[in-house]
């Protein structure tokens, strides 16, 4: 299985910004550096039933493509929170997924008690799940 490193801190942000919103999807990008991912930008989520879809402000979404363009960053991962389903990607999530390059996270939150937070690769209507490791050191110079 194919594994990545994400540093603790973005997974605090997504959790965070997750357990916010109970009730509604929350979405946004995980943009990198060199290959490393470096910031989450959270982008509001527009969908028209929010507490079981995602569809980002694409105002907001160009504006953090742009944003992490002139950071020199690019795009490493998409998540998105399931206030009541599993951390699994839905028909829709496969059948919307138009960047085979990104990781897809996605955040349950298990009725809040304790989100849970997976990650996948999703090209050609198919999912692969990926292993997550947690960097804790990042952040602390280096
Ligand atoms: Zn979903």
């Amino acid at each position: 299985m194919e594994r990545v490193v994400l540093p603790s801190h973005l997974i605090e942000q997504m959790l965070a910004q997750a357990c916010a919103s109970p009730h509604a999807e929350i979405c946004g990008l995980v943009t990198a550096r060199n290959g490393h991912p470096s910031r989450c930008i959270a982008v509001r989520n527009v969908a028209p039933q929010p507490q079981r879809l995602f569809s980002m402000d694409p105002q907001q979404q160009i504006a953090a493509m742009r944003s992490m363009r002139e950071q020199g960053e690019e795009l490493y991962g998409i998540y998105h929170s399931h206030p009541q389903g599993p951390a699994e990607p839905s028909t829709t999530d496969i059948q919307q997924a138009a960047y085979p390059e990104a990781l897809y996270l996605i955040i349950a939150l298990n009725g809040e008690r304790r989100p849970q937070l997976r990650a996948y690769r999703i090209s050609d209507g198919k999912t692969r799940a990926v292993q997550l490791l947690t960097d804790p050191a990042e952040g602390h110079g280096s």
